[in-house]
């Protein structure tokens, strides 16, 4: 039996990997299954699938999780050191999908027993590439991507020589405004930039999908994961969602992953690596789709594009600070109190003021491990800077 973990069960990834598993309890022993304000699904899902401890990322939801698991046997916990605990019980595979920066310290802590990490929590690459991978090397984890696009692009490089690759390109479908004039985007509401044509997802990804802010996230966590230049990764804006990203070779070859928009896929993926097995997702019939449609994104319209890239070539912990205000960014629009295009205006003055005042911090360290304690700390630093302006 394998030993599964996975640290955001409610959620919508968390969900679909719990699905997958779900089909084969034969095959898994679940050691934890963590989430947040959901402990009613939290409960049910750790009874349904016997997990030996379920954990809270909050402690005044312990009670209820308390409550719910009563007569189960199964350990309840709660808070931020809970989840590191959790993440310390040894298991083959740990799902990462946390949502933000918060999924960071417990995906880096459960590299520390080896086995494998897969990464759905983006935000852990472009807050911290570096130290999640070199956490990783030195005790011999392996990390998997989960987020789509990435999960392609690792596809269409089995066998290969990364040497061999000149560019990079992952798709965008454009989310919920893609088609809207662009005069109209300042008077976006939080329902119009939640209504996700093709993913069904979590409401913060599917209105980071609208603005943009999610491709931005997936170009620096491109850089991260694979190591390319910034140079050689670009966006492609494609509606359908089936082509989730190509890879071109220096022969002229470009190797493109097709599949059907379900994270089953990607997430299955990783949980079977490094074998192929059965899915139960749909089989595409590319004869009744007829038509896959492509264009260059529009710069303009996405500044978040324009921003991951002036990140990537910046490096040190401007990936983090453009995380935490991006998260704040996204808070402060939901919450009704800035506008759709604010988030990126606000997003681009935060890190102008840390590269124009910290310099140092945020230029030329390209690559270099910057400890947990001073990411979280301009984490947090970028956060409160965001509200002020
Ligand atoms: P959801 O918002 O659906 O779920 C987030 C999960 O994290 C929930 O279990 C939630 O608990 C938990 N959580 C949130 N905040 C905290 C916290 N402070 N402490 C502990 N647990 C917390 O997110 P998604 O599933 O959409 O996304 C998860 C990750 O996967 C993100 O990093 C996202 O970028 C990435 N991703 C998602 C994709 C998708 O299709 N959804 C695609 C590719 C990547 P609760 O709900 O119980 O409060
Ligand atoms: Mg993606």
């Amino acid at each position: 039996m394998r030993r599964v973990s996975v640290f955001g069960a409610t959620g919508s990834i968390g969900q679909s990997t719990l699905d997958l598993i779900g089909r084969a309890p034969e095959a898994y022993h679940v050691v934890a299954l963590t989430g947040g304000r959901n402990v009613k699904n939290l409960a049910e899902d750790a009874r349904r699938l016997n997990a030996e401890i379920a954990v809270t990322g909050y402690d005044a939801c312990l009670p209820a999780l308390k409550e719910a698991l009563a007569g189960s046997g199964i350990e309840a916990a709660a808070g931020e050191q809970a989840l590191l605990e959790a993440a310390d019980r040894p298991t083959d595979w740990t799902m990462s999908a946390i949502f933000g920066a918060a999924g960071l310290a417990p995906g880096l802590r459960s590299l520390r027993h080896g086995g494998t990490l897969a990464l759905a929590n983006k935000e852990s690459l472009v807050t911290a590439g570096p130290l999640l991978l070199s956490e990783a090397a030195k005790h011999g984890a392996k990390v998997l991507p989960v987020d789509s696009e990435h999960s392609a692009v690792f596809q269409a490089l089995v066998g290969e020589d990364i040497a061999h690759v000149e560019r990079v390109i992952i798709t965008a479908s454009g989310g919920a405004l893609r088609s809207w004039p662009k005069e109209k985007l300042a008077t976006a509401t939080v329902a119009d930039a939640s209504a996700h044509p093709n993913w069904d997802m979590g409401q913060r990804i599917t209105i980071d999908s609208a603005s943009m802010f999610n491709k931005a996230m997936e170009l620096i966590e491109a850089k991260e994961f694979f190591g390319f230049r910034p140079d050689q990764i670009e966006v492609l804006v494609h509606p359908q969602s089936l082509v989730h990203a190509l890879v071109g070779f220096n022969d002229g070859a470009l190797m493109a992953h097709v599949g059907p928009s379900d994270m089953r896929h990607a997430i299955g993926y990783a949980l079977n690596w490094p074998e192929r097995a059965h899915l139960p997702v749909e089989r595409l019939d590319l004869a009744k789709i007829g038509q896959l449609d492509f264009s260059a994104p529009d710069f303009e319209r996405w500044p978040a594009l324009t921003l991951a890239h002036h990140v990537m070539e910046r490096g040190g912990l401007s990936g983090t600070i453009f995380n935490a205000a991006k998260e704040t960014a996204l808070d402060l629009f939901i919450a009704g109190e800035i506008g759709f295009q604010d988030m990126a205006r606000l997003v681009e003055r935060v890190l102008q003021k840390f590269w124009a005042e910290e310099p140092s911090a945020t230029n030329g360290h390209n690559n270099a491990v910057i400890p947990l304690e001073n990411t979280l700390e301009y984490d947090q630093i970028a956060r409160i800077r965001a509200r002020e302006i």
